[in-house]
This record gives C-alpha cells, structure tokens and sequence, in this order.
C-alpha cells in the first residue's frame, strides 16, 4: 500500500474506532489532513468543537492562528501534515486521560511510519510528552532534537499563545526558525537542501481595539 492509502485506510479506521470512551460524544473523528509525503508533521492536542463539527484539525480560532503561524515558517497547509495526540473531541475541551492517549496513540504512530516526515513539530505539552516525558516546554520549545530517522521541535500550542500573550512573541519565533531547522535536518539526514523560502509577516494585534466616539 502506498503511504496515502494507508493513511485514507487508518482515517476508515479512525471514523469506526470505539477503543476509548471519546467515541462516545465524537459528532465526527479527526484523523488528520495534510499530503502523505509531507516533510514537516504538526501534532497537536485533540479536536476541539469546530474540529468535532468538520472532521477537519485546527479549522476554530487557533486554526486561524496556525495558519499564520505556518506563513511566519514559509509554508502553508497543503505542504504539511497535521494530526493530534487523540481523534476524538474530549468532552468540554477537558485534556485528554493517559489511558486515551495511550489506546489513540497506534493510529498516530502509523501515520508517522506511513508519512515518514523530516520534521515533526509537537504543538502542546501532551504530544511533547510523546517525545520528550517530563520536558519543561518553557525551557525546550523552539530546540529541534534527532529522535532515531527524524528531529523533533517541541513547540507552544496555538491556544496556549491565543490566550497568553506574553507566549506571542516566542511561538512566532520558533516558527520563523522552522526552514533554517528543515533544511538542518535535511542535511543531516542525507536529504537535498532546497532554497528557504521567506514570508515572515506582520501579525496583527488581536486585542478588542478600544471604542472611540470622539
Ligand atoms: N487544537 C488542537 O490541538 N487540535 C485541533 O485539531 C484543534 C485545536
Ligand atoms: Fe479511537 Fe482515538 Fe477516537 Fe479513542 S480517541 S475512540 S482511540 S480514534
């Protein structure tokens, strides 16, 4: 089978899948989207109420954000796979529980054999906490690290710079470190080095601007 067959085999199998109690309330899994030959692999937390709605990962507000996380980085959804640590929303938005994760993680493990990508980026402590247990994200993020026949950059969730502005600044800039990190481990990985392509953009300021009558 060819790496997109798999990957179109595990979402059949992810849409089916009653191995946690997340299957109960899921509207729609959430396997994942993204080209089966993607270099860079995002890995985030689970769906979230609009995910649960669409099927489709990070399509809420810190999609919104993600997706001009990923111009910061030169490069756009159709160049990159992004999946989550568990395929079904977790009520309420709660955190995922370890015996979730653990069940959830063998379809996450076989798109990562069938993508087989360069670089994976965890966004979150969850899918950091699949690479690097008991990592300080504060202390780690932005640090791209070899993990047997790839690197691995731990990075901030979305959310978490959404809602913490002070985070802003540091995702913003591990993200603007992606290509220069890509081309790293192309290299060492005996991969063609290819031209880094700059789009480093303005963010606006997503504060409610004050109202002014006069
Ligand atoms: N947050 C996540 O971690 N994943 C999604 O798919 C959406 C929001
Ligand atoms: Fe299956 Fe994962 Fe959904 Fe749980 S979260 S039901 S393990 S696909």
């Amino acid at each position: 089978m060819s790496a997109e067959e798999i990957l179109n085999q595990l979402a059949k199998e992810v849409s089916a899948c009653t191995k946690c109690a997340l299957h109960e309330s899921r509207k729609k899994s959430v396997p994942g989207d993204g080209p089966a030959n993607a270099e860079i692999m995002f890995i985030g937390e689970g769906p979230g109420f609009h995910e649960n709605e669409q099927g489709h990962p990070f399509v809420g507000a810190s999609g919104k954000f993600l997706d001009q996380l990923l111009a910061q980085a030169g490069v756009t959804r159709a160049d990159v796979f992004i999946a989550n640590v568990v395929k079904c929303r977790p009520p309420g938005n709660r955190d995922p529980l370890p015996d979730e994760l653990a069940v959830c993680d063998a379809y996450l493990e076989a798109q990562i054999n069938a993508i087989n990508p360069s670089i994976i980026v965890t966004l979150g402590r969850f899918s950091m906490n699949k690479f690097f247990p008991g990592a300080k994200i504060s202390t780690v993020h932005g640090q791209m690290q070899r993990i047997g026949e790839r690197f691995v950059i731990p990075m901030f969730h979305p959310a978490a710079a959404l809602h913490q502005s002070a985070l802003k600044p540091s995702i913003l800039g591990d993200f603007a470190k992606l290509p220069d990190q890509l081309n790293e481990a192309r290299t060492a990985l005996g991969k063609p080095a290819i031209a880094v392509k700059r789009k480093i953009e303005e963010v606006p300021d997503e504060r409610p601007k004050q109202l002014n009558l006069f």
